[in-house]
């Protein structure tokens, strides 16, 4: 190490130091956040996506008992994942273009900032707890396909075949109907319909969960099934850190549900919290992501006829302050909420009212 280096990392450490300790007033004019006063006390919130709704009472329940925030949240969205009637997460999601469920999450702990992730994960219906395990006995950060599955065998996770017939019936549906060219027929019109109301309107859905408690710890996940019948392979935004979901403890957590790819390519959970940090309400920014969003869909095939992006996208903030909200480019759409006043669904706020 040279005599320069030495130099610079200790001008380093006398500068952080000295920033730390400034008056709050001070950090601010620096840019930099008002840091956590010890033992101050906030409210318990838990936000999620609207198919939250049961398990954000469990998760505020957990909170109520002590539960770390990571630990609650990974709670609530397991029943989400074990439900069958939920097609879009775990059990009973809708499969890939081959038939077969792969799923992702991720997980993200705001007291320590660690995060964990699995993508393209088959015949575990729990991809959220072997996120969280990724995180907690690991050194990486995300885990995709056998790896991924290899990992889950070791920590004793159950292989399962996760394709319900629900889930199997509306896939062979999707892919009789894929083409009058092929060889595939497609069943008589009068044949009771099993699934997707608009066969070629391809529908998302996923779950995203954040908490946060009285002692000002922020946790959330995100676990979805994806894109109904996607090319097999394929990873949305949920596992990437920073895109489904993001947490600064010092801030607040962001998470997404919708079109991944637009999300993806814009890394919106973690525009959303540094908007936040710079002032932002939770509605604000989340607003403020869906705009940027706007500005870089360009494709035509993405936009409706009025130049609107012709895809849903959400998400769920939670500030550090117990503030949050849910936004939507497409409204009217509503998100599930747990405070002292109960648990409950609320409107979005959103960008554009759906036309009927
Ligand atoms: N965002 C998820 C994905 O693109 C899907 C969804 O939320 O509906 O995989």
């Amino acid at each position: 190490m040279s005599a320069f280096t030495v130099t610079r990392s200790r001008f380093l450490k006398t500068a952080v130091g000295f920033l730390a300790g400034l008056p709050f007033a001070s950090r601010l004019r620096a840019g930099l956040p008002a840091p956590p006063v010890a033992g101050s006390r906030t409210r318990s919130v838990v936000v999620a996506s609207a198919n939250g709704l049961t398990a954000i009472e469990r998760v505020y329940q957990l909170l109520a008992n002590n539960s770390d925030t990571l630990e609650a949240v990974v709670a609530g969205v397991n029943m989400v994942e074990d439900d069958p009637e939920d097609m879009s997460v775990g059990y009973g999601g809708l499969p890939n273009e081959q038939g077969v469920v792969e799923l992702d999450a991720a997980v993200m702990h705001g007291p320590s900032h660690k995060a964990g992730a699995v993508a393209a994960l088959r015949n575990i219906k729990n991809p959220s707890s072997v996120a969280k395990l990724v995180m907690e006995t690991t050194d990486h950060v995300l885990l995709v396909g056998e790896g991924a599955l290899q990992f889950a065998r070791a920590h004793g996770f159950k292989e399962q075949d996760l394709l319900t017939e629900k889930a199997r019936k509306t896939w062979l549906e999707w892919k009789q109907n894929l083409s009058p060219k092929d060889d595939w027929l497609a069943p008589p019109q009068e044949d009771e319909k099993v699934g997707a109301a608009e066969l070629f309107n391809r529908s998302t859905g996923t779950i995203h969960c954040a908490a946060l408690n009285n002692r000002g710890e922020i946790s959330c996940v995100t676990t979805t099934s994806g894109l109904e019948f996607k090319i097999p392979g394929r990873v949305g935004d949920s596992p990437i850190i920073g895109a489904g979901l993001y947490v600064d403890n010092d801030v607040g957590s962001c998470g997404s549900t919708g079109r991944g790819e637009a999300n993806l390519q814009n890394l919106c959970s973690f525009h959303a919290v540094e908007l936040m940090r710079g002032g932002r309400s939770p509605k604000d920014a989340g607003l403020e992501v869906l705009r940027q969003v706007v500005s870089h869909t360009r494709e035509d095939r993405l936009l409706d006829k009025k130049g609107r992006p012709d895809f849903g996208l959400k998400f769920y903030l939670l500030g550090r302050n117990g503030s949050y909200a849910g936004v939507s480019m497409w409204g009217p759409a509503k998100f599930a909420v747990a405070d002292e006043k109960g648990a409950r669904l609320e409107e979005c706020a959103f960008l554009y009212a759906k036309e009927d």
